[in-house]
């Protein structure tokens, strides 16, 4: 452990470079001889093997090889093997999940979540392969794909429901993001305004300014931006300051405690305000109760997604709630955010 220690303090001491500061950090793996290898090259196959252990585990630390690393990084390939041969096939499928205004009932828009259908395996989770996707690049045509049949699927709806699609910090960086966006509204025929792209925080943790800059762009043609899962990353707020987000959609995690006496129904109601100080709306994500739903009504939250209402579903099935759930005069209940505990004692 005392040479682990001393290799990363040497790589972690900054030095210059071009007249700048650098600082440099390492994943290291660790196999030894005999018993990790017979020869040189097994030896450093399976360091290599650990370094990406190392890496998996959060980078910045180091892991010993262990046999079962080997299997690991064997389904995986063959996993990611799996994920090109998709987009040849035609492998994924865009499901659809609605999102209701709490005020009017009616069906403001809905989330593209993309599918895989595994011919083996049968269908893959995306908390399962997107991660796999970020890690290996093909997030940019696997998004690619499902922005652009979204697009399509959406300029088929009514014309006020609204069509979100998530994207991941990787396709900030490739740099082509607005330009796909802008290719994907032109093929489709789809006003700009009609699409939200939800993001999370881990956008603006690396190339905050490259990033920010893309936001702007799509901004400035009428594309709305979400901050998704608000809550569960480190520092939230202070991502509010840095881009006139459109919506917030308040994480899944707070919805579900909600109507516990202890819940997090403090949290949610300091959200639904700070959002509507700054004119952005809010959706609340899982919404699997009445209950839930009627207390978010009543903190004056805009919007609800969730098993409730309905899961994701393929574009036919989505298609006739569309129409059945449109905005109604009659069925319109006024949002009244709850009175913060100051404006109550002075009125
Ligand atoms: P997300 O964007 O936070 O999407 C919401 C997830 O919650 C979806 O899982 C949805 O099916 C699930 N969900 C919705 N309502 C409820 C509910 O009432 N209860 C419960 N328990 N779950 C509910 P899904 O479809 O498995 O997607 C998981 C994540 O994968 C997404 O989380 C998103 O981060 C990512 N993802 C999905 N599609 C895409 C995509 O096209 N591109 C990228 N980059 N990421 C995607
Ligand atoms: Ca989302
Ligand atoms: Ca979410």
């Amino acid at each position: 452990m005392k040479l682990v220690s001393r290799i990363f303090e040497a790589i972690r001491s900054p030095y210059q470079c071009l007249g700048h500061q650098v600082t440099t950090d390492a994943s290291i793996g660790i196999a030894l001889a005999p018993q990790d290898g017979s020869d040189i090259d097994q030896i450093l196959k399976n360091a290599d093997l650990a370094m990406y252990a190392a890496k998996a585990a959060g980078r910045r630390t180091y892991r010993f090889f262990e046999p079962d690393m080997e299997a690991e990084v064997r389904a995986r390939r063959g996993l990611e093997m799996d994920l090109r041969q998709a987009l040849v096939d035609g492998g994924f499928e865009v499901y659809y999940q609605p999102c209701l205004s709490l005020q009017t009932n009616a069906i403001t828009g809905c989330e593209a979540l993309v599918r895989w259908r595994h011919p083996q395996r049968g269908m893959i989770s995306p908390a399962e392969f997107v991660p796999l996707a970020e890690d290996t690049g093909l997030i940019n045509q696997i998004g690619e794909w499902v922005l652009t049949t979204a697009c399509k699927e959406a300029a088929t709806w009514p014309g006020d429901v609204r069509l979100a699609v998530n994207v991941s910090p990787i396709q900030f960086r490739s740099g082509t993001l607005a330009l796909k966006v802008m290719a994907a509204l032109a093929a489709s025929g789809l006003a700009a305004s009609r699409v939200e792209l939800e993001i999370t925080e881990a956008v603006l943790i690396r190339d905050d300014e490259a990033a920010l800059a893309v936001l702007h762009d799509l901004h400035a043609i009428g594309v709305r931006i979400a901050l998704d899962d608000f809550g569960t990353g480190y520092s939230s707020l202070s991502y509010l300051q840095r881009f006139p987000f459109d919506k917030i959609k308040i994480d899944r995690c707070f919805i579900t405690d909600i109507a516990e006496p202890q819940g997090s129904s403090c949290i949610v109601e300091a959200v639904v305000n700070i959002a509507a100080e700054r004119h952005m709306t809010t959706t609340a994500e899982g919404v699997e109760t009445e209950q839930q739903r009627d207390l978010l009504r009543e903190l004056g939250c805009s919007e609800m997604q969730g098993y409730l209402f309905s899961a994701p579903q393929p574009a036919a099935e989505i298609r006739p709630l569309l129409s059945k759930y449109q905005p109604c005069p009659e069925a319109a209940r006024p949002v009244r955010p709850r009175k913060r505990k100051d404006e109550a004692r002075s009125a």
